[in-house]
C-alpha cells in the first residue's frame, strides 16, 4: 500500500470516526490513541488502535476511535506497544528477601523500605497479577495487599505440607494446612485432631480462606546422605486432587527431582511448581541431549497435560550467592533500597557459608551451571513436544539475594529465550497461558473489553525483542496509568 492511500484511508477513517464514533459514558477513564495492540493468544499486532479504560475495567477496544463522554485522560501511544499486564505465578511476597527472622528484628529500618519497594518492584517490570505459592505467615500477604498502588494478588495460603515432610520436619512449625498421611515412622503428635488435617478438612479450609489453589509438595530432600521426608503416596495424592477440584481449586505440587516428576506427572496433578533440573544419576554432557528417563518422565507430563513452570532462576539465583560482582549490577538499585543492598554487600560471605558452607565458590558456581542447563534442555523439549509450560519464577526461592523481586521475572524470560523459546511463546506463557491455568482468564491475560485495566505500554515490540520487557514506558494498573520511573527504588534518593 503507498503512503497517499494509507493518508487518505486515515483521513476517511478519521471522518467517519467524528461522524458515527462509538459513544461511551466514562467516570475516570483513559483513552490510549494510535495504539499497535499485540494479541499474546494468536500474536497478531492490530496497528492504529484504541483502548478506553473506565474505572479498573477496559470499556473498549478497536480500531474505530470511540466517542468518550465524561472525566478521561489521553494517552499517545504512537509508535508503542500494548499488552496485557504480565503474571508471575510463582512468587512468595513475605519476608525481607534471604533475611531471616532474627535478622528482620535487628534491622527494622531495611525491612521497612523492603516492604514498601517489594510491589513496586513488581510492577517496575510490569508484573501486575502475582500468584503466592505459599506462605508460613499469612499476616504478610495482608501487608502486601495494603499497598495501595500493587499488583493484584492471589494466594493460595498456608500449603498443604505433608505431615513430617518437607517444611515440616519433626513438626517443628506451626503449619496448620498440613495433611496427615498414616504412617508408623511419622506418628502424628497428640495435639493434632486427625480430622481436622484430611484433605477434604484442609481443602475446605483453603477454599475458605479465598486462595484459588491448593499447593502441596512431594519432596524427598535435597541431601541424600540424610534420611528421605515422607512425600504423599498415590492414594493421597488423588484424594487431595479430587478434593481440590471439588472446592475449585488448581492442584499445584512442589517437585523439581526425576522422582517427583514421575510421580506427578503420572498423578496427573495441575501444575508442578518447578521445572526438572535434578537429573538424579543422570548428568548433562556435552552432547546436551536429554538422557532417554529424564524423556520419559517428560513425556508423560506432555501426554497427561500437566502445567510445567521451569522456574530457571531458582537454581541462577544460588549460583549468584558465588559472585561477588553480582551485587554491583545497577539493575538492581531499580527494585531494591539502597539499604538492603549494603547489607548484602557486608553480608554476603556469610549468605554463601550459610547455603553452601565452606564449599569452593568454583565448584558450586560450575555445578549450578550444569544444573542450570539441565533445566533449559528440559525447558527447549517441553517446548519442542508441545508441553504444557507456564511462566513462574519462584521469586524468592531461597535465602539468595539473586532473586530480587521484579527483576527475577525479566532475568527468567532471558534464560527461556537463551533455552530457545520463541518470543511470542514468552509472552503467551506469562499472560493469557498462566491466566487461563489458574482461571484467571475472565478477568486477565488479554487486551479486551471487560477485562482488568492492567496494561503495558512498551518502547518496542516484545515479539521480536525480549529488552522490549525492560523498556516499559507506562504501567496502567488498575486503570491508573503510570510512568515506570514512579516504581524505581531509586526514586527519592535522586
Ligand atoms: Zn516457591
Amino acid at each position: 500500500m503507498n503512503k497517499t492511500i494509507i493518508l487518505l484511508l486515515s483521513i476517511f477513517s478519521s471522518i467517519s470516526c467524528k461522524t458515527s464514533g462509538i459513544e461511551i459514558l466514562v467516570e475516570n477513564g483513559v483513552l490510549i490513541q494510535n495504539a499497535q495492540i499485540i494479541s499474546p493468544e494468536n500474536q497478531t499486532v492490530s496497528t492504529d488502535s484504541f483502548v478506553a479504560v473506565d474505572g479498573d475495567e477496559i470499556v473498549y477496544v478497536g480500531e474505530e476511535r470511540p466517542n468518550l463522554k465524561g472525566s478521561f485522560t489521553t494517552i499517545d501511544a504512537k509508535g508503542k506497544y500494548i499488552i496485557p499486564g504480565l503474571i508471575d505465578s510463582h512468587v512468595h511476597v513475605t519476608g525481607t528477601d534471604a533475611l531471616s527472622d532474627e535478622e528482620e528484628l535487628q534491622n527494622p529500618e531495611i525491612v521497612k523500605s523492603f516492604r514498601e519497594q517489594l510491589p513496586k518492584s513488581y510492577l517496575y517490570f510490569g508484573y501486575t497479577t502475582l500468584i503466592d505459592l505459599g506462605t508460613a505467615k499469612p499476616e504478610r500477604l495482608v501487608d502486601f495487599q495494603k499497598a495501595e498502588i500493587r499488583p493484584d494478588l492471589f494466594y493460595v495460603g498456608g500449603g498443604a505440607v505433608i505431615g513430617n515432610g518437607y517444611g515440616l520436619s519433626n513438626w517443628n512449625d506451626e503449619i496448620p494446612n498440613f495433611i496427615y498421611q498414616e504412617s508408623k515412622a511419622y506418628p502424628i503428635p497428640e495435639k493434632f485432631i486427625k480430622e481436622n488435617h484430611s484433605p477434604k478438612a484442609v481443602a475446605k479450609r483453603i477454599a475458605r480462606s479465598g486462595a484459588i489453589a491448593l499447593k502441596t509438595y512431594y519432596e524427598p530432600g535435597f541431601d541424600p546422605t540424610q534420611p528421605r521426608f515422607p512425600t504423599p503416596s498415590e492414594a493421597l495424592m488423588e484424594e487431595m486432587k479430587t478434593e481440590a477440584h471439588k472446592n475449585n481449586l488448581v492442584l499445584v505440587v512442589h517437585g523439581n527431582s526425576l522422582e517427583a516428576h514421575q510421580f506427578l506427572g503420572k498423578a496427573k496433578v495441575d501444575i508442578v511448581a518447578h521445572g526438572l533440573w535434578n537429573w538424579a544419576n543422570h548428568r548433562l554432557d556435552s552432547t546436551n541431549a536429554v538422557p532417554e528417563e529424564i524423556k520419559q518422565a517428560l513425556d508423560v507430563e506432555i501426554e497427561n497435560k500437566v502445567g510445567y513452570m521451569p522456574t530457571l532462576q531458582v537454581i541462577n539465583g544460588l549460583r549468584e550467592l558465588t559472585d561477588s560482582d553480582y551485587l554491583n549490577n545497577t539493575e538492581l538499585e531499580n527494585v531494591l533500597p539502597k539499604n538492603l543492598i549494603e547489607y548484602y554487600k557486608a553480608n554476603s560471605d556469610v549468605m554463601y557459608a550459610s547455603v553452601f558452607g565452606d564449599a569452593p565458590k568454583n565448584i558450586i558456581s560450575n555445578n549450578f551451571n550444569r544444573i542450570s542447563n539441565q533445566g533449559k534442555i528440559n525447558l527447549k523439549y517441553m517446548f519442542d513436544h508441545g508441553g504444557h509450560i507456564l511462566f513462574g519464577t519462584d521469586t524468592p526461592s531461597s535465602p539468595t539475594f539473586g532473586n530480587p523481586p521484579g527483576y527475577n521475572g525479566y532475568l527468567e524470560m532471558l534464560e527461556m529465550e537463551k533455552a530457545g523459546v520463541p518470543l511470542s511463546k514468552i509472552l503467551a506463557m506469562a499472560t493469557i497461558e498462566n491466566a487461563k491455568a489458574f482461571n484467571l482468564d475472565q478477568f486477565y491475560g488479554t487486551v479486551e473489553s471487560g477485562k482488568k485495566a492492567n496494561l503495558l505500554i512498551l518502547n518496542k515490540n516484545p515479539l521480536q525483542d525480549i529488552t522490549a520487557y525492560n523498556d516499559i514506558e507506562q504501567v496502567i494498573i488498575n486503570g491508573i496509568p503510570l510512568d515506570r520511573k514512579t516504581f524505581s527504588a531509586q526514586k527519592g534518593t535522586e
